[in-house]
This record gives C-alpha cells, structure tokens and sequence, in this order.
C-alpha cells in the first residue's frame, strides 16, 4: 500500500523539484561560501532559532542551513582535506564536500573518483561512477 501523501507534499516536492532544475540549468559554477560567510550565516539561524537552537544542537542547525543553501546552489567552506591522498573535493546536490581517494599524485588530467562520485579537474560538480562503488576501487 503506497504512502498517503497530502496535497502540500506533493507542492512542497514540486516546488522542490523545480528549484533544483533551476540550479542545475545555470551555467556558472554554484558558489562556494566562505568560512566567515559560513558563520554569519549559522548565527543568523541560530539567532532566529531562539530557544530552540539549544534543543536542536550545532550539527542539526548546520545541516539543515547547509541543505537550504545547497538547494539554491550555495555550498558551504569545505573541510581541509585529509592528507595523503589527492586534495581535490566536489560537493554533492546536499552541500556535502567528498575528496577524492586517489593518490596525492595521480594524473589529474584523468578527473578524481572517491569510488562513488566521480568529476572532472577542476569542477565543483561530480557524476555517479558507472562501474559502482566495488569495481571503482580496483
Ligand atoms: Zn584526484
């Protein structure tokens, strides 16, 4: 039996769905906030969260402001990478950073993979692997 879905669902998802085709549809790169930006931003959710910014916690208040602005194409700072390996990173349609898994050395001409996503030098943007993640890896 399929899930009831009420009428403001089905806007809301509509309302949602167009928003991201929008974002995909522009040319530039989506913009990629800066750490003071960033923060501005949280204190200014937190602000207006009230009382409640207690109850929901730091990591709730960042996620929720990091799929808001994600939706429109604002990505928050992303993290340092991890040493070691390749330093490249991409962000995905939520606002979450992935950094490649390749070599710190590997031939950047060939794109970064992270054996899930996959995206040219250089973008912000990233694409499944065809292969899947299992064969990605080898
Ligand atoms: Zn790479």
């Amino acid at each position: 039996m399929p899930a009831q879905t009420t009428t403001a669902e089905v806007v809301d998802l509509d309302q949602r769905r167009a928003v991201l085709a929008a974002v995909e549809e522009q040319p530039a790169a989506r913009r990629v906030l800066t750490e003071g930006e960033f923060d501005a931003a949280y204190r200014a959710a937190r602000a207006e969260l009230g009382l409640h910014a207690r109850r929901l916690g730091t990591y709730t208040i960042e996620a929720a402001l990091t799929s808001a602005l994600a939706t429109v194409g604002i990505l928050p700072p992303p993290p340092d990478p991890e040493p070691d390996q390749c330093a490249a990173q991409f962000a995905d349609l939520a606002g979450e950073w992935h950094q490649c898994a390749e070599d710190a050395d590997h031939d950047q001409a060939e794109g970064h993979s992270d054996g899930e996503w996959s995206w040219p030098h250089g973008e912000t943007y990233a694409v499944p692997e065809p292969e899947g993640p299992a064969e990605a890896q080898q």
